[in-house]
């Protein structure tokens, strides 16, 4: 005979757990593995970004290395090691993509890979965290661009070596990044530049004020960064010869950028003329390019 008491009760407490489930226990336990995984992440993510440095440094990018990076040769061995290391990771985490008909191959992603790392050496960093994707055209590109004078607004064509967007891209002319990095004492590197804007960019819109570095702190580097880049736009207006190309005066972006490039490629000079720049440059690459030889 059917217990209808045992029943009753059977299906209160089915209910009442099933209840439960739904109420708390299932949130409960989706927000503690949501927790755990956030919470694990970045070891996980350092984990394997030690997996991959340890991985042996290939043969054939070493040869591009020597081939397509003068500084490399001219950098201490300890930031040699180092560099290699970031390459690979780059490498292991960007994808590279060719625009009108650039075909992708391991010299261009060692030779971009190389000079953007130069940028991160010796702190703590977590590999321009936005970017995704690098696009590669065959030569300089041309983009519209829309533009507001007296209130009215046009459009123009622009040619462009390189851009940086702050939502995952950043695009090159393989031309220039070429004669970038064969002419190392030009001042002018145009992923060195790129790049630049990227760090600039973890904090939002570039606007030359990236995540200063321990000990680093704001006034001091407005301070030094304004005096040149109101230095710059005066000789932009004159005509006089600056160690800065005039780009630089378009605003303090562009100038962080610009100066970025010169402190890689002409650290001596940069050093001896614009010393209080050089050392807010200093710290925050840290690392001193005058004493690479
Ligand atoms: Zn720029």
């Amino acid at each position: 005979m059917l217990d209808l008491a045992a029943l009753r009760t059977y299906l209160i407490i089915k209910t009442l757990f099933g209840y439960l489930m739904l109420s708390y226990v299932l949130p409960l336990a989706i927000a503690l593995i949501l927790i755990a995984y956030l919470a694990g992440k970045p070891y996980w993510r350092e984990h394997q970004r030690n997996k991959i440095k340890a991985e042996p440094f290939k043969k054939e990018w070493r040869k591009i290395l020597q081939q397509r990076m003068p500084y490399f040769r001219q950098m201490p061995a300890d930031l040699q090691l180092q560099l290699k290391g970031h390459i690979q990771v780059f490498l292991a985490e960007k994808d590279f993509v060719g625009c009108n008909g650039m075909v992708i191959n391991d010299e261009i992603r060692v030779t971009v890979a190389a000079q953007a790392c130069l940028l991160l050496l010796n702190r703590p960093t977590n590999y321009y965290p936005k970017l995704r994707t690098i696009l590669v055209y065959p030569s300089a590109f041309i983009k519209r661009q829309s533009k507001v004078t007296g209130g009215i607004a046009h459009s123009q064509q622009v040619t462009l070596a390189g851009e940086s967007w702050d939502f995952g891209k950043v695009v090159l002319s393989w031309q220039d990044t070429v004669e970038g990095a064969d002419i190392p004492d030009d001042g002018r590197n145009v992923v060195i530049h790129e790049f630049a804007h990227q760090l600039d960019q973890e904090t939002g819109r570039a606007n030359g004020a990236p995540i200063l570095a321990k000990g680093q702190n704001y006034q001091a580097w407005s301070k030094a960064f304004l005096a040149q880049f109101q230095q710059l736009q005066q000789q932009a207006i004159n005509g006089t010869p600056s160690l800065f190309d005039y780009y630089g005066a378009t605003e303090p972006a562009e100038f962080f950028a610009v100066a970025s490039e010169v402190f890689f490629e002409k650290p001596q000079d940069f050093w001896a003329k614009h010393p209080k720049l050089y050392k807010q440059l200093k710290q925050f690459y840290h690392v001193d390019p005058v004493h690479w030889a």
